[in-house]
């Protein structure tokens, strides 16, 4: 099996991606002393590039990186390629979720459409790159709803689900579902 350094130092995304990723490649952790890499691209791709680029250093293994967005259409598409800062550079997930929650007061369930996007993106040392992308579209609940999950997952309904939230799931069936799931099995099938 491939050997591959994951980018993520975010424990739920990395239990996330060895789930679905630990059957096709041997994953390893990022190089501990490897400092957060700051992720200024203007997209989803350059962001997982800038990752994957300094992980696959570091590590001198290909690197395995994803980045996610969540597109509100009521915001215009916001918070896209800054959902991790929406409240703020450092904010919390929290701080994160209580901003949407503000920012959609008064919109109905109709007017709270939205979408997960997620790049996935595995870099070689050679510079070669296979690069998959993965979407969720559902809308955005009108209160936390749910105790797993990380992130806006207790705000996040899938359409193609039954109407719970993310954060109601147990971890395979938001795999199912998810943006990260599609990412990573069409990045599998590449493989
Ligand atoms: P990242 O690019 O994967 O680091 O994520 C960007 C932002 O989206 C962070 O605020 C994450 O908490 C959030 N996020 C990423 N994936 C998910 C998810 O699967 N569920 C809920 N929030 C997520």
């Amino acid at each position: 099996m491939l050997r591959v350094a994951c980018a993520s130092a975010n424990p739920h995304k990395v239990a996330e991606i060895v789930d679905l990723m630990g059957g096709v490649v041997d994953l390893v952790p990022r190089p501990s002393d490897l400092a957060d890499v700051i992720e200024d691209a203007d997209t989803l791709e350059g962001n997982a590039r800038l990752k994957a680029i300094a992980v696959c250093i570091a590590a001198a293994l290909p690197a395995l990186a994803d980045d996610t967005g969540l597109e509100v259409d009521a915001l215009d598409g916001a918070p896209g390629v800054i959902t991790a800062r929406f409240a703020g550079v450092g904010a919390t997930d929290a701080e994160n979720r209580q901003k949407m929650l503000q920012e959609l007061i008064g919109k109905k369930e109709n007017e709270r459409t939205a979408r997960f996007r997620t790049v996935a993106l595995l870099r070689y040392p050679d510079g070669s790159e296979h690069i998959a992308h993965g979407v969720c579209e559902g809308f955005i609940a009108m209160k936390e709803i749910g105790e797993r999950g990380f992130g806006y997952d207790s705000l996040f309904i899938p359409t193609d689900g039954d109407g719970r939230t993310f954060a109601q799931m147990t971890i395979d069936e938001k795999h199912d579902l998810s943006h990260r799931g599609r990412a990573f099995r069409a990045l599998a099938e590449m493989l």
